[in-house]
């Protein structure tokens, strides 16, 4: 029953986290959550390196929830541009679809990110009132440039908005630095907190479109949310619908736990350990779903299988003591796995991974060079 979970959120928990959640008698408005909340906004500001100029928002839902309440800083027939490196950037038109606006989309080849030059030229050609870039492609594990990317065409749009689920706590994200006027994640992945959450900031510039008329519906309309961060960051209870108390107070506890690692340490440990898994995989003799080395990822690597399909691989492998993460893009459909490294992971926890893919794919009958990888993981630990 012991194992240890390499997936893309939710990830290995540590207990303190879990437990911190375990409260029977705490009300949205009680100080212990109003304090927990205080907290969690404060820290959500230093992991995506804003100041006082930007507005966080912590929202019930996830990932998906953070993506769709960006409606409430879009007018009807606003014009969208949404440069998708796969399904999850794809999830932006399926959003965008569901409210009156006219929506552009600029695709990549599998496995690739989005070409900046094609951004640039699309935006200056075009006056976009907000463009959707992903920094990490769940999908495929592949990295957008998205300091330059932004550099390239700050100038041209109204909102850039950057989905940062799988990069925010594991990858440099310098939201103010960069220009970018809204980022977002969520609880479940590299912050290492359970599901439940979307968290995002937003720029002054992004605070002042949402004043008009928006075209967001009810829930995840910011505007309703908004009173309730700023008087949560006040140190004052507020409603507008019932907030997942028990989720936050984990939330604040994770947020302590990368207090005491230190932003920084945080992003080496994950590139450390996203770089031992990567050298073991390829002494494998296995392929990497990213085509380009820069843009590898800090926390999902694709693996493409020769002959055996992934439906067996992610079954068998739990025997071996590891849970992987399906594939989804469906270009690659059951040819290849998600290794999810995230959150609370270790070069051991890489080097365990890649010994039990190793026992696995031999035991299904893959060609690979048994015991090069383990051996490639431990050469990249000890000597960089
Ligand atoms: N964007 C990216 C990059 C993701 O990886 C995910 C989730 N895997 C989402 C958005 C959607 O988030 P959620 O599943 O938390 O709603």
């Amino acid at each position: 029953r012991k194992r240890l979970l390499m997936h893309v959120g939710p990830v290995d928990i540590y207990d303190e986290v879990l437990y911190a959640g375990l409260k029977h008698n705490v009300g949205f408005s009680s100080e212990e959550f109003v304090q927990a909340f205080q907290f969690c906004l404060k820290e959500t500001r230093k992991l995506f390196r804003v100041d006082n100029s930007y507005q966080p928002f912590i929202i019930p839902g996830s990932g998906t929830s953070a993506m769709e309440s960006v409606t409430s800083f879009l007018g009807k027939d606003n014009k969208v541009l949404v440069a998708s490196n796969g399904v999850f950037g794809d999830r932006w038109v399926n959003i965008f679809k569901r409210y009156p606006l006219k929506v552009d989309y600029l695709g990549s080849e599998v496995g690739d990110y989005v070409s900046v030059d094609k951004i640039e030229e699309k935006v200056r050609k075009e006056k976009y009132d907000l463009v959707t870039l992903t920094h990490v492609e769940t999908s495929t594990g592949v990295r957008q440039p998205i300091e330059e990317t932004v550099k390239r065409i700050r100038d041209y749009v109204d909102l850039i908005v950057v989905d940062g689920v799988s990069s925010v706590g594991a990858e440099e994200v310098r939201a103010k630095d960069w220009g970018v006027d809204i980022y977002l994640t969520a609880s479940q992945k590299a912050i290492g907190a359970p599901p439940g959450l979307g968290i995002l900031v937003a720029s002054e510039k992004a605070m002042e479109s949402i004043k008009g008329d928006s075209v967001a519906g009810y829930y995840l309309d910011l505007r309703n949310w908004l009173p309730v961060m700023r008087n949560m960051e006040d140190g004052k209870g507020s409603y507008f619908a019932t907030p997942p108390v028990h989720t936050i107070f984990m939330l604040a506890q994770a947020f302590k736990l990368i207090q005491e690692e230190g932003l920084d340490n945080r992003i080496k440990r994950h590139e450390k350990v996203a770089k031992v898994i990567r050298a073991g995989i390829e002494s494998m003799g296995l392929r990497l779903v990213a085509k380009r080395p820069e843009s590898y990822s800090n926390t999902v690597t694709g693996v493409i299988l020769n002959k055996v399909r992934a439906e067996e691989v992610l079954k068998e492998i739990v025997n071996e003591g590891v849970e992987l993460a399906p594939g989804v893009h469906p270009a690659l459909q059951g040819r290849y796995v998600r290794i999810g490294h995230m959150g609370w992971v270790t070069p051991n926890d890489a080097v365990v991974t890649i010994s039990a893919v190793e026992r696995t794919l031999r035991k299904l009958g893959e060609d690979i060079n048994v015991g090069s990888g383990v051996r490639s993981a431990q050469a990249f630990i000890l000597d960089g």
